[in-house]
């Protein structure tokens, strides 16, 4: 009985009329909030005024990305507790674009979840493999690593609630959905790791969302599935029609 979460990823698009009248579109029809959680992760100069703009609507609002230091001479990062202070509730780290064109490690993403956690705002783990490590059977292992890596010295109290997405990188963007099946399957790979590292409350606690290509059309059969929890959208989340479209099923 996990509450499915469904999150946009609005990645480098939108302007602040754009983000504005999107939320406008979106006012009053969001799914009741003891059914699913609804997040939009945007670009962070939008953040505090999507805070504002939701007014009572459940959306939830997600940085894309976050620094691991909470202040200092960092020019050009945002922190997490910055994020916080401003009632920005998740953030995503570790997306495949992050680790292939900003060189993010697994390290980097471990100090990253670390300071999200001690600043209290959740965040959304992101694992995949490469269309080469795909073909080659090496999935499994690949992810599981990633995770391994990433939840190293995180507390299972706080594993228990953060979110985990599983975004292969050869459905991203490309129209290629993963079969639901194979979704679910390696969705369940990085519960069955979460196991080993913490057992089975956690594991049986921790969200895990399906990303890559996911659109209305193909949301309700990822979502049926045993280990899918929600899932992490791009294209389909940048309409407000197309975005309410993934929530019809709540
Ligand atoms: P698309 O839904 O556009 O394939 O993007 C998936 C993604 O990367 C979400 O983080």
């Amino acid at each position: 009985s996990r509450k499915p979460i469904i999150a946009g990823n609005w990645k480098l698009n939108k302007n602040l009329k754009e983000v504005k009248e999107f939320i406008a579109k979106i006012d009053g029809k969001l799914p009741a909030e003891d059914k699913v959680d609804v997040a939009i992760a945007a670009p962070a100069l939008y953040l505090v005024s999507m805070v504002q703009e939701r007014g009572n609507n459940p959306l939830k609002v997600a940085a894309e990305n976050v620094y691991f230091e909470n202040s200092g001479a960092f020019t050009g990062e945002i922190a997490p507790a910055m994020l916080a202070a401003e009632g920005i509730e998740y953030s995503i780290i570790g997306h495949s674009e992050r680790r292939e064109y900003f060189h993010e490690t697994d390290e980097d993403i471990n100090k990253k979840a670390k300071a999200l956690i001690e600043a209290g705002v959740t965040p959304i783990l992101c694992c995949g493999e490469t269309l080469e490590t795909f073909e080659a059977g090496k999935t499994a292992e690949w992810v599981s690593a990633q995770i391994e890596a990433g939840l190293a010295g995180i507390d299972g109290k706080d594993v228990a609630n953060m979110v985990i997405a599983y975004e292969p990188i050869w459905a991203i963007g490309t129209g290629k959905t993963a079969t639901a099946e194979i979704a679910d399957e390696t969705c369940g790979v990085v519960r069955s790791t979460v196991e080993k590292l913490y057992g089975k409350e956690v594991a049986d606690a921790v969200r895990i969302q399906y990303g890559g290509s996911v659109k209305p059309e193909t949301v309700a059969e990822l979502m049926s599935k045993e280990n899918i929890d929600g899932a992490l959208v791009g294209g389909a989340s940048l309409e407000a029609d197309s975005f309410l479209g993934l929530l019809e099923i709540y």
